[in-house]
C-alpha cells in the first residue's frame, strides 16, 4: 500500500497571537544556524531510520509543514526531499507540497524548490484586511500575499493553496466577504478555510478573556461559513471537506490519505504518524527529539495500537468529513463486516435527526450535521 510522507519543519520568523502549533521563533545569527542545521541532521536520519523498518515503501505523497519551512533556505529542503526519493520509490503522480508564508521566499527560491520536484505549494494568506493580520499577528502584509502568490506561479506552480481564516475578532461579514473575493482573483486551486479557534494560553485567547478583544459570536461564525460555502461554489469550487475546497481535480491528495484514514509517516518534532494500525506522536520538544534520534531510537513521545474497534470508529469519524462521505463498500471491504449491521440503530437516530443523509452507497453529513459534527460523531463511539 502507498504511504504518505508529513515532514515537520517547526520554525517561523516569529509566533503569530493566535498559534497553538509546534513551532518556534527561529533564533537569530549562529545560535540559529547551528540549532536548524542540529535539527536537519536529526530529520535526515530519522529518514534513514524508517527507511530500514520499511523498505523501499511507494509513496504517493510528502508535505513539508510547520512553522513555516520556507524560513529554511531552498537548498536544505530539496535536500531533504531528494534523501525521501532516494530512500523510497516515489509514484508517478506523487504530489510534493511546502508550506510557506507570504514573503519568506522569493522567486528564485520557488524556481529552485519547483526544479526539485515540489509541484504544490500552500500559502498561509490568511485575511486581505490589514488590521485583521495585525491582530493575528502575522508576519506579512496584504501586499505580500499578491506578490508571494505571483511569484509562485511565475515559478511554475500549477497547483496553489490558500489558508484562509473566518470568524476572527472584530472581522464584519462584509470583510469576510472582500477577503474571499480577494482570494478569488488570485484563482488559487485549492482553499482551506478555517474557523479561528481560541487556543488556551496564546496572546489571543488571552486577550479575549480579559475583554480586550471582543471574539466573533458563534452565530457570526456559522454565517460567514455559509456565505463561505455559498460564494466557493459559485465560483466553481467543490466543498470536499468541512473546510477544503478545491476546483475539478485538484483535491489535495495528501490530505486525503488522513481522511480515508490510510497509513502516513510523520517526521520531525511533534510530528504524528500511523503505521502498520500505530498512531503514534514524536517528542515536541526539539532537544529531545534530536537526542534520542542521535542515540539512534526512534523520538517517540508514544505509540499506541489500534483496535480494530478504533480503527473503525477513526474510518467513520473521518470518512464524514467528506463530502461524498464514507463509502459503505469501502468499509464492508476493510472491516469485512457490514456498517449497517454495526452502527444501524446509530444511523437511523441521525438519519431521523437530518444530521446525516444516505444515497445508499455514501454516508454523510447533511448541511445541519456538519455544523454539529463533533455531537452526530459522538453517537458512533
Ligand atoms: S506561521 Fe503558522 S506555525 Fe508559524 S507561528 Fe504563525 S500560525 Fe504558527
Amino acid at each position: 500500500m502507498g504511504l504518505a510522507i508529513y515532514l515537520h519543519i517547526p520554525f517561523c520568523v516569529k509566533k503569530c497571537r493566535y498559534c497553538a502549533f509546534n513551532s518556534i521563533p527561529l533564533p537569530p545569527g549562529e545560535d540559529g544556524e547551528l540549532l536548524v542545521s542540529r535539527y536537519l541532521r536529526a530529520l535526515k536520519e530519522e529518514i534513514s531510520l524508517y527507511t530500514s523498518l520499511l523498505g523501499r515503501r511507494e509513496i504517493t505523497s510528502v508535505y513539508f509543514g510547520g512553522g513555516t519551512p520556507t524560513v529554511l533556505p531552498p537548498g536544505e529542503l530539496s535536500s531533504l526531499l531528494e534523501l525521501c526519493a532516494m530512500s523510497f520509490t516515489f509514484s508517478g503522480e506523487i504530489e510534493i507540497t511546502v508550506e510557506a508564508n507570504p514573503g519568506t521566499i522569493a522567486e528564485t527560491g520557488l524556481r529552485e524548490l519547483r526544479s526539485a520536484g515540489f509541484n504544490r505549494i500552500s500559502l498561509g494568506a490568511q485575511s486581505f484586511k490589514p488590521g485583521e493580520l495585525e491582530l493575528l499577528g502575522r508576519i506579512h502584509g496584504v501586499g505580500e500575499i499578491y506578490s508571494s502568490f505571483e511569484e509562485a506561479r511565475n515559478a511554475g506552480f500549477e497547483n496553489i493553496n490558500l489558508d484562509l481564516i473566518y470568524g476572527i475578532p472584530g472581522q464584519s461579514l462584509e470583510h469576510w466577504r472582500d477577503t474571499l473575493e480577494r482570494a478569488l482573483s488570485l484563482r488559487p486551486e485549492h482553499l482551506s478555510v478555517y474557523g479561528l479557534t481560541l487556543e488556551e494560553g496564546t496572546p489571543l485567547a488571552e486577550d479575549v478573556a480579559s475583554g480586550r478583544v471582543q471574539p466573533c459570536s458563534e452565530e457570526e461564525q456559522v454565517v460567514m461559513w455559509e456565505v463561505t460555502e455559498e460564494t466557493l461554489s459559485r465560483r466553481g469550487y467543490q466543498r470536499y471537506e468541512i473546510s477544503n475546497y478545491a476546483l475539478p481535480g485538484k483535491e489535495c491528495r495528501h490530505n486525503l490519505t488522513y481522511w480515508y484514514n490510510l497509513p502516513y509517516l510523520g517526521l520531525g518534532a511533534g510530528a504524528h504518524g500511523y503505521l502498520g494500525k500505530t498512531r503514534y506522536a514524536n517528542h515536541e520538544d526539539l532537544g529531545t527529539y534530536i537526542r534520542l534520534i542521535s542515540k539512534g531510537e526512534l523520538p517517540r513521545a508514544w505509540e499506541e495500537r489500534q483496535t480494530p474497534e478504533q480503527e473503525r470508529l477513526d474510518t467513520i469519524i473521518m470518512g464524514m468529513r467528506l463530502r461524498r462521505g464514507l463509502s459503505r463498500k469501502v468499509f464492508q471491504q476493510r472491516f469485512q463486516i457490514s456498517f449497517d449491521q454495526l452502527y444501524g440503530t446509530q444511523l437511523e437516530e441521525m438519519k431521523r435527526q437530518g444530521l446525516i443523509g444516505d444515497d445508499g452507497e455514501n454516508i454523510f453529513l447533511t448541511g445541519r450535521g456538519r455544523l454539529l459534527a463533533n455531537y452526530v460523531l459522538a453517537h458512533f463511539v
